[in-house]
Parts: C-alpha cells; sequence; structure tokens
C-alpha cells in the first residue's frame, strides 16, 4: 500500500490558514493524528482551544516561521505517515513577484519535499501539494472547457520577463498573475522533484478554484479574512460600488470539498502520481449576489442587476469525481455558509 494508515499521523503546513485548517478538522474526524506546522502560534493555539478542541490530545502544533529556511520543515516532518503541504503566499499585495510570491511557494514546497525525503522516515507514504487552478488557468476562449491536462505557462513567461528587466515599467507582472506563477512554478516543482529525486512516498495535487465556505481559522477582523472569502465578504459588507464580473474564467469549490480532496488523495491508491482539478461549477458574482439577497445577507448595498454579458467556460470535474469520489456542494450551500461565518465583522 503507498498510502498511510487509518489513524497515522498526518502533517499540515500552514495549519493556521483557510484551507489547512478545516483538512485538520476533517483528519481529526477520521480518526488520524495531525501535526500542524504555524508561523503564528496564537492562531494555532486558537484552533486547539476551539474548533479542533475536541480532539486537542491528538493535534500538536510545531512553529515553521518561514517556509523558505533551509531545513525549514527538517524536524516538522519526522515520523509522519502522510504529509497535506497547503502553507503558501495567497494574496496580491506585490512589490515584487519572486519577493513576495514565487520564492516562497516554489522554496516552501522543494524545502518540504527536500525535508520528507531526508528526515521523514520510511513510513512516510504520501505527500498531497495544494496546487491552484492557477497553475491551469492560460487565456482562452469563451467555451473553453478546463481540466487537469491543462498547464498556465503564460503567467510563468509574464514574470520572467519581469526578472530579465525588473525596472521597465512596461515589465511589470499584475498581482493576479505574479500569483499564478506561484502556483504554477510550485507545482512544477513538485514532478520535477519526483522526477528527479524519485522518493519512496507518492505525491499528489489538488489544484481548487476560487474556494468558498465556512471560516473555521482564527480571523481577527475584516481585513485578515482569507482572500478568497474576502471577494465575498466585499458584497455582504456592501464594500463594491456594483456587480463586475470581469474577464476571468470563475469556478468555485467550497472549503470543505477542498479539505475531502486533500483526505482522499492521501487514502486512494489510485490518486498516486495525479493531479485532480477540484471544482463544483462555474459561477457569476450576480448569482452568488442573488443568493446573499434571497437569504438577507445585503447588509448595505442591494445590487442592482447590471444585465452585464459574461462570457461562459467550462470546468471538467469528471476525476475528481470519479477517483476521489468527490461529491460537491452548491453554490447557495456554500455562499450562506461563508455569509453565515463572516457576517460578524460587517
Ligand atoms: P490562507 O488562509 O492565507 O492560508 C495560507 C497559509 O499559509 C497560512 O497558514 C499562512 O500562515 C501560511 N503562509 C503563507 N505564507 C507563508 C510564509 N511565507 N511562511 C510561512 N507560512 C506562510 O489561504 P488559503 O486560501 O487557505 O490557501 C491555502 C493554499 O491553498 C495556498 O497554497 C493557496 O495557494 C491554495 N489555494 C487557495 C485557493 C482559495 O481560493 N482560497 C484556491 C486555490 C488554491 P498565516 O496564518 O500565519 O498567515
Amino acid at each position: 500500500m503507498t498510502t498511510p494508515p487509518k489513524g497515522g499521523l498526518i502533517l499540515v503546513t500552514g495549519v493556521t490558514g483557510y484551507i489547512a485548517s478545516w483538512t485538520a478538522l476533517k483528519l481529526l474526524e477520521q480518526g488520524y493524528k495531525v501535526r500542524g506546522t504555524a508561523r503564528t502560534l496564537s492562531k494555532a493555539e486558537f484552533l486547539k482551544d476551539g474548533p479542533l478542541s475536541k480532539y486537542a490530545s491528538n493535534f500538536e502544533i510545531v512553529e515553521v516561521a518561514d517556509l523558505e529556511d533551509n531545513g525549514a520543515f527538517n524536524e516538522a516532518v519526522k515520523g509522519v505517515d502522510g504529509i497535506a503541504h497547503i502553507a503558501s503566499p495567497f494574496h496580491f499585495r506585490v512589490t515584487d513577484p519572486y519577493v513576495d510570491l514565487i520564492n516562497p511557494a516554489v522554496n516552501g514546497t522543494v524545502n518540504l519535499l527536500k525535508a520528507a525525503k531526508e528526515y521523514a522516515g520510511p513510513q512516510l507514504k504520501r505527500v498531497v501539494i495544494t496546487s491552484s487552478f492557477a497553475a491551469i488557468v492560460e487565456p482562452h476562449k469563451p467555451g473553453h472547457s478546463f481540466d487537469e491536462t491543462q498547464w498556465n505557462q503564460h503567467s510563468i513567461n509574464l514574470a520572467e520577463t519581469f526578472k530579465a528587466d525588473p525596472t521597465n515599467p512596461s515589465k511589470q507582472v499584475p498581482p493576479n498573475e505574479a500569483y499564478r506563477a506561484s502556483k504554477s512554478l510550485a507545482e512544477r516543482a513538485l514532478w520535477d522533484f519526483v522526477k528527479t529525486e524519485k522518493p519512496s512516498f507518492e505525491v499528489a495535487a489538488i489544484n481548487p478554484v476560487f474556494v468558498f465556505g465556512p471560516v473555521i481559522h482564527s480571523v481577527k477582523d475584516a481585513e485578515s479574512i482569507n482572500t478568497s472569502v474576502f471577494l465575498l465578504y466585499k458584497f455582504i459588507a456592501g464594500l463594491n460600488a456594483k456587480v463586475e464580473e470581469g474577464v476571468a474564467p470563475k469556478a468555485f469549490v467550497d472549503v470543505r470539498d477542498v479539505a475531502d480532496a486533500h483526505i482522499k488523495a492521501l487514502q486512494v491508491e489510485e490518486a498516486k502520481g495525479q493531479r485532480f482539478f477540484n471544482v463544483a461549477g462555474a459561477f457569476k458574482w450576480a448569482e452568488v449576489v442573488e443568493i446573499l439577497r434571497k437569504h438577507n445577507k445585503l447588509t448595505k448595498n442591494d445590487y442592482p442587476p447590471t444585465g452585464e454579458k459574461v462570457d461562459s467556460y467550462f470546468f471538467n470535474n469528471a476525476k475528481s469525481k470519479d477517483v476521489l469520489g468527490l461529491n460537491y456542494i452548491s453554490l447557495e450551500d456554500s455562499v450562506l455558509a461563508t455569509a453565515e461565518s463572516v457576517e460578524r465583522f460587517v
């Protein structure tokens, strides 16, 4: 078998984050032991004393202050049976795409994999890495269908053009493209590592789209809500002047389905060596607003319909259903649960 044993010890990196806290909770609910890495220990203690308290005796916290430190994960991996590597920066506050996003994403992944190979021990069976739709999406004509066979090279090219001439104003990288480059390069680092280092453990990658759904991790105010939920929160709190769909292909997945995808990728034998497009379906912001309106969650602005035309794209989740057995939460359930968990910040 190449899967961790039931009840085994799973390392969850960046456990203080939105997706990782749900992954830790669901692992604990299924009887696993969880070791979570955190750069902010108080946020990890919040989890232990709050949402994970029922399982506190099976949950330990290890400080990893900086993903980029050489050997950052060498201690944390010791004795684990499986790893969900979720920690990576997801924000759009970008001065330098490499310093702010790409280096921590790529070096964090490589540091984790090196540590897993050298320090974890032979009982380590599987490492699952959180990648993203960002590592798949490229500019395509409306009507295109996205799936896990596709790779984003476009954002990497933009980042490399910047790197060759960083002071040239015309070579600056938009923040969303810098984030996409960070995820595309980090996932490539995973597959390159497997090819060149031939570790004894198996790996898989999960590629979620926009993640919505309830927040259980430590969030102190509206400004510290994680990036994907904040986009939805802005409608709840009336921070958007109007509904604008933008031109990017948009799809959603609930955070509980993202956590399940990681856990199934640790458990399912056939998941080894695979990447999985983790997507429930397409959405429009106008649909999100309709759901919020129906449930009385629009606190300050009722956003009249704009009639804006939106390009449609398709998102193929067949592999995640067939191999991982996922059964996706609907947009209405996901949006409502998100709203209920963050409306206290309005
Ligand atoms: P999040 O709530 O911001 O969580 C990010 C986690 O990574 C946090 O624990 C954070 O620590 C940690 N982290 C970030 N930069 C770090 C650094 N330089 N050193 C050490 N730790 C660092 O975001 P999330 O939405 O859960 O995202 C988690 C993963 O899912 C990321 O890999 C992201 O790319 C991926 N993803 C997210 C979405 C989405 O829509 N949310 C979609 C696709 C993929 P702190 O708590 O201390 O900040």
